[in-house]
């Protein structure tokens, strides 16, 4: 039965986390939203000690003990302690929570989708001496919201066992730190043959310094400036055989592109967590800038007699509960072994337009200081689009949930 209450591993990381958020990335949100590109080291190597003291705090799932193949699989709180996290490190800055070392996309692909030996491989050194970053590369020029139609190849060399990577990839979040500034890697997915569409794709670990993988270009962007957004080419690139994620066992059914998308049930529901700490903080911090100008929210007034911006805040706070609910059971799913693509896509979707909602209402209502670049506000109106954009955009995840509600198949309703 899914419950509500917070186990006492989230109250205390709450308060870890919050203390970090406070104090540490607030202060800094600015600096790194005016200096895009700039590295912030000093909250990276913090993080990175703080979580190895944490020990269980960290933002990666480690491989799972193993039950032995006939049990059922042993539960955990995993993602739920995640998504508080998550929620917690954005409400402190967004751009600065995708800097978090040990975690990004490249190790939620190999948690979700590698074998028992990948996950050691891939999983357990990211708590090592030094900070590592990892990420995923899927979208292409011709591939974003179909990612069927990726064209970047992957042919195996049988003589040397070694699977050769060769195309382009665009908008890779945190490919940079991946690659070039600690000794990350890139989960890439790539086609074995792109007339099979989705039965031919397969994800492969690039390790950083690997031959033939070059990080070309650095977006600069509208929001989550702290973060990096690079664009990589692969040019014979090899890679180990035992690197493509899932069973090396090459068919061709759609198994390998489930595995891959296996992914997203994971990473969307954090994906709305953080989210979810925007929104948070935006929707605080009006509340507080009303109440320093005398306005408090009369709670429990017939709605009639409310004035217009009690009613717009308390419309925002049933948004905000709402939507950590559906991200709530999205990841109880996940750590129950349960399955969770509707709920997944639901809760990013639902979150996704919320977050866009409650920081534009906030700027809005406080009019030309929350337009101005006095407060966070209008950072937040710009970093919240994304979560709206990146994994699955809105109307991508909304297809998705209607397919999986009324039982059509991608073709019927696309
Ligand atoms: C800052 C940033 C970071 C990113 N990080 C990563 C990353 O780490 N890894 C990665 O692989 N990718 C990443 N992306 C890419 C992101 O996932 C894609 O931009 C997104 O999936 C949309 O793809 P697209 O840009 O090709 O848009 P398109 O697919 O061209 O879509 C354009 C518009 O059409 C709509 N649309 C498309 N198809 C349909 C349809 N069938 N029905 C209704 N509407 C539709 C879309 O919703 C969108 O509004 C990132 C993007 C950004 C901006």
């Amino acid at each position: 039965m899914i419950s509500f209450e917070k186990s006492k591993a989230v109250k205390e990381m709450q308060h870890v986390i919050g203390t970090v958020a406070e104090n540490m990335m607030r202060p800094k949100a600015r600096y790194f939203d005016d200096n895009e590109g700039e590295i912030p080291w000093d909250f990276i190597n913090f993080m990175h000690k703080a979580m190895k003291n944490l020990g269980a705090a960290t933002l990666v799932p480690q491989p799972e003990p193993s039950n032995g193949d006939n049990k059922k699989p042993k539960t955990t709180q995993v993602y739920q302690v995640m998504a508080y996290t998550i929620e917690m490190l954005s409400y402190g800055d967004p751009g600065l929570y995708l800097c978090t070392p040990r975690g990004g996309l490249g190790s939620a692909a190999v948690q979700a989708a590698g074998t028992p030996e990948q996950k050691k491989k891939f999983l357990s050194n990211l708590g090592g001496e030094t900070p590592i970053f990892t990420a995923m590369a899927i979208t292409e020029a011709q591939a974003g919201s179909d990612n069927s139609a990726i064209i970047a190849r992957a042919e195996l060399d049988e003589e040397t066992n070694e699977w050769v990577l060769n195309g382009e990839k665009i908008f890779i979040t945190g490919g940079h730190k991946a690659f070039i500034d600690t000794k990350g890697y890139i989960v890439v997915w790539a086609t074995l043959d792109p007339e099979a569409r989705r039965a031919g794709i397969r994800s492969f670990v690039v390790e950083a310094g690997t031959p033939g993988a070059e990080i070309t270009k650095k977006e600069k962007k509208l929001g989550i400036r702290a973060s990096d957004t690079v664009s990589m080419t692969l040019t014979d690139c090899r890679v180990p055989f035992e690197n493509m994620l899932g069973s090396p066992k090459i068919e061709r059914s759609t198994t390998g592109f489930k595995g891959a998308m296996e992914t997203f049930n994971v990473t969307r529901p954090l994906v709305a967590a953080s989210a979810l700490g925007i929104a948070r903080a935006a929707l605080e911090e009006l509340k507080r800038v009303l109440g320093e100008d005398g306005v408090e929210i009369r709670y429990g007034l017939p709605r009639q007699k409310m004035t217009n911006i009690e009613r717009e805040v308390i419309d925002m706070e049933r948004m905000l509960r709402s939507s950590w609910l559906l991200c709530i059971k999205a990841v109880w799913l996940s750590d129950n072994k349960q399955p969770n693509s509707l709920e997944a896509a639901m809760s990013k979707l639902h979150a996704g337009e919320v977050v866009t909602k409650i920081t534009q209402k906030a700027v809005e209502i406080l009019g030309p200081i929350g337009y101005s670049r006095e407060l966070l506000l209008e950072k937040w109106l710009r970093d919240a689009k994304i979560n709206d954009i990146f994994e699955g955009t809105g109307q991508i995840n909304r297809l998705i949930a209607a397919r999986k509600l009324l039982g059509y198949s991608g073709k019927d309703l696309r």
